[in-house]
């Protein structure tokens, strides 16, 4: 995304040196990124449950729409922080030194999530906000600028990466959800004279030690990114006036989202996250233009993006509370903390990744085009919350099997591996060569809007109405269904947008 990320600066004789043949650099962003998605996911796997408990168990006892409001509030600032956090590390800090701070950052946030106050419970969502928007956009284009623009091993080694940050998102709910959520270490906090119901924090805690972890790991491996993610010379001036510009749009973007959240008369804005790309896509798909036309195809995928990571990340919210209020946590007479769902989509993923990677390979040129490979992720998506609808009727005669939520998250991964792999890749490819870092901003945007809006669908979350919540889970099947038509519809129009890109 950055002088730092820019292919031509890879080193002539290409390095293998690493894991499975890749340059030696990957190990350390692996390893950093596992650790970092470790305190991200094991965080958030609480963070719903932690603010709809009860007060009597250490929760802060709100309103599951206040929860789902705050909760898509702060997963679309994790993203659209990458924004600015790109802007700062291309053209100030360069992108080690940005992942540096942006760990320092997340870890003191998550330390101060451990803290039992409502001050520190602010404080800490911002601080891992703010640190996250720094790190995650300059990793994943450190990951980019270890190879150059023709080596075949790119795409291999951003599937390797993809493992890493699922390793880590699998690996953290179980600990997190452990600490939090089970009697057993609730006896031990009691055994030790603390308050039980405190246990909440000390998943936060954990998840501060993943985030330490990482920072250490990516100190002592540094000598291996070589020539990756330096700052930019010293001598180039730096642009104060552009990164005003940039966190003032960023502001802006961010209190309109909020407006519309807060003040009922604002509410339209909320059909821009739909109506903006599509007048983008409008424009810039009838200039004569091929870059122009290019851009509109980026706004296509960032449309179905949008409507993806709507569905897809309430995993955190809705699909985390139906876990939790609707689901037997019992598996073989074992019972699991509820959080323990959270790791369910990360299994799928390492799974089924060797899978995808095996039939795209196999396929050739038979593999469905990248629009076809989005129609299939939305495609996926759908059947995935179709199949909440049954689920969410039974919950009327009591608690439902845990293998519903296993069964939606086998579709839903699917669906993410034709889609958030297969987009990153295919954004940088039809990008022009100087707006590299826009486009990674946008895709990075359709995931924060996509955050945001499912932070608002699972607010209205039920679950003392099954007719309801079936409905609720049958009207977002309608729409995904709508959005997979048309995208099917459009798939040979933007084929033609996309020029030679495949
Ligand atoms: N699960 C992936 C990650 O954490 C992608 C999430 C996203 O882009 N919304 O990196």
């Amino acid at each position: 995304m950055s002088s730092t990320s820019t292919p031509s600066s890879a080193p002539v004789a290409p390095d293998a040196s690493g894991i499975f043949g890749q340059p030696r650099g990957l190990t350390n962003l692996f390893l950093t990124e596992l650790w970092e998605r470790f305190g991200y996911y094991g965080m958030r796997a609480l963070l719903v449950l932690f603010m709809v408990a009860p007060a009597m168990r250490g929760g802060l006892e709100f309103s599951t729409k206040t929860a789902g409001l705050i909760y898509g509030t702060y997963t679309m600032s994790v993203y659209m922080l990458s924004i600015p956090g790109g802007f700062i590390a291309d053209n100030f800090l360069g992108a080690r030194a940005a992942v540096f701070w942006g760990g320092i950052i997340i870890a003191c946030g998550y330390f101060t999530l451990a803290i039992h106050s409502m001050t520190a419970f602010y404080t800490g969502l911002v601080l891992v906000a703010c640190g996250t928007g720094l790190l995650k956009p300059n990793i994943s284009s450190m990951v980019g600028s270890l190879y150059s623009r023709e080596d075949p091993r790119r795409d291999a080694g951003f599937s390797i990466f993809y493992m890493g940050i699922n390793m880590g998102a699998f690996l953290a709910p179980l600990i997190t959800g452990w600490l939090a959520q089970s009697d057993a270490f609730k006896e031990i906090l009691k055994g030790w004279g603390l308050d039980p119901t405190h246990s909440w924090h000390w998943g936060f805690g954990a998840a501060g030690v993943g985030m330490t972890i990482g920072l250490i790991v990516f100190l002592f491996m540094k000598h291996r990114l070589a020539h990756v993610g330096h700052a930019p010379a010293t001598d180039v001036p730096r642009p104060w006036g552009k990164l005003l510009g940039v966190l003032v749009g960023a502001g802006v973007l961010f209190a309109l989202v909020r407006l519309s959240d807060t003040n009922p008369a604002f509410h339209w804005i909320s059909y821009g996250y739909v109506v903006v790309p599509i007048l983008a896509i409008l424009w810039f798909g009838t200039r004569n233009d091929p870059s122009m036309k290019r851009m509109a195809a980026i706004f296509v995928f960032a449309l179905a993006a949008i409507i993806f990571w709507a569905i897809f990340e309430q995993a955190g919210s809705t699909i985390q509370l139906f876990g939790d209020q609707l689901t037997r946590t019992e598996i073989f007479g074992y019972k699991f903390p509820s959080a323990w769902f959270q790791s369910v989509n990360s299994l799928w993923v390492i799974s089924l990744s060797p899978v995808f990677a095996w039939l795209w390979v196999k396929l050739g040129d038979r593999a469905p085009s990248s629009p076809m490979k989005f129609t299939i992720g939305l495609f996926f998506l759908a059947l995935s919350f179709m199949l909440m609808v049954p689920a969410a009727k039974l919950t009327a005669s009591g608690l439902v099997s845990p293998f519903w939520i296993v069964g939606v998250f086998f579709l839903q991964t699917l669906g993410e591996l034709c889609l958030s792999p297969v987009g990153l890749s295919t954004l940088t490819k039809l990008a022009p060569a100087n707006l590299v870092g826009l486009v990674m901003g946008i895709w990075f945007l359709a995931a924060s809007l996509g955050n945001k809006l499912a932070g608002v669908l699972a607010g209205e979350f039920t679950a003392t109405d099954a007719p309801a919540l079936a409905a609720f889970f049958q009207k977002q099947v309608i729409w995904v269904a709508v959005a997979t038509v048309a995208l099917f519809l459009i798939v040979p129009w933007v084929k033609k947008l996309m020029g030679e890109v495949k």
